[in-house]
């Protein structure tokens, strides 16, 4: 048997781009853990807002955060902590970025001519925050909570804004779109963060382990490239990223949740058929009639 292991980013994907509701996928998300799929979220949400959506989702594994800057590993999950690492509450870190006082000296730094173009998230108030994003306050706090991003919220034009991208990539940082904001990194993103992490999955936990990629918006691209198969998740607020690859690549015709749980299914099944998962079809079959019943 060969593990599949799911990489899904978060809002737009998994949660509603709007509601951040899970709605159609939780089944599916429950159906697939209670199963051995390990499903791991790679976002650009903070530690903060993941811990308690891990919970809510019942997910008791890794997370990857703030756009593939840092990765949090459950020390009872099954892969070794090195000997140097610290924990905090039960998870050990791996970095892969920069700080965010980092990269904000270095923002701080670039010509007057973009200063007033960008907003960073954590230098707006909690009510501006709520506005913008529909969180509430306490999301809105852990929103705020960044240690190895920024994440700007974009004033200016969609032309200033390749000109901005270009004069961060000068800096030797990397400017990613997401499905609200523009995030700023220096070093890490999200392909980085599941191949480093999926590294040590396939040679600790599960030989050839087959990783799948989902997410809705640019910041996924490196993502959904770099994965065994690619699922590409309609958002109601923009245009679908567009993979340079074709092969085991699925776009969603559903929009969000809807569409994770249309694709997953379709990408389950072939992983299935083609025998890398001996077993799952009846099972997915199973959930399919217990849903539609
Ligand atoms: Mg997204």
């Amino acid at each position: 048997m060969t593990m599949p292991v799911i990489y899904t980013d978060v809002d737009g994907t998994l949660l509603d781009h709007d509601t951040y509701d899970p709605g159609p996928a939780r089944d599916l998300l429950q159906g697939l853990m209670a199963r051995g799929v390990p499903v791991i979220p790679c976002t650009s949400k903070t530690r903060a807002e993941m811990l308690p959506i891990c919970e809510d989702l019942g997910i008791p594994g890794p997370f990857i955060v703030e756009n593939g800057t840092a990765v949090w590993i459950p020390e009872n999950w099954g892969l070794a902590r090195p000997p140097v690492t610290g924990s905090d509450r039960g998870y050990w870190c791996h970095v892969l970025g920069k700080s965010r006082g980092y990269i904000s000296g270095a923002l701080a730094g670039l010509s007057g001519e973009w200063a007033n173009r960008f907003h960073s998230l954590c230098d707006m108030s909690l009510r501006q925050v709520c506005a913008v994003t529909g969180l509430n306050e306490v999301q809105a706090r852990a929103a705020r909570a960044r240690h190895h991003s920024e994440t700007l919220l974009w004033l200016g034009s969609a032309s200033d804004r390749e000109g901005f991208t270009e004069a961060v990539s000068q800096l030797g940082m990397t400017v990613v779109q997401g499905g609200r904001f523009l995030h700023v990194l220096a070093g890490g993103g999200k392909g980085e963060g599941m191949a480093w992490l999926h590294a040590l999955i396939t040679e600790q936990m599960y030989p050839g382990a087959i990783s799948v990629a989902a997410g809705d918006a640019d910041n996924d691209l490196v993502l959904l490239e770099a994965a065994d198969h690619a699922l590409v998740v309609r958002s109601p607020a923009h245009e679908p990223p567009r993979p340079e690859r074709a092969n085991n690549t699925y776009l969603s015709d559903a929009m969000g949740p809807a569409g994770w749980v249309e694709g997953m299914q379709v990408i389950i099944e072939q992983l299935d058929r083609e025998g890398g998962y001996g077993g799952f079809l009846s099972e997915r079959h199973h959930y399919h009639t217990a849903q539609s019943g």
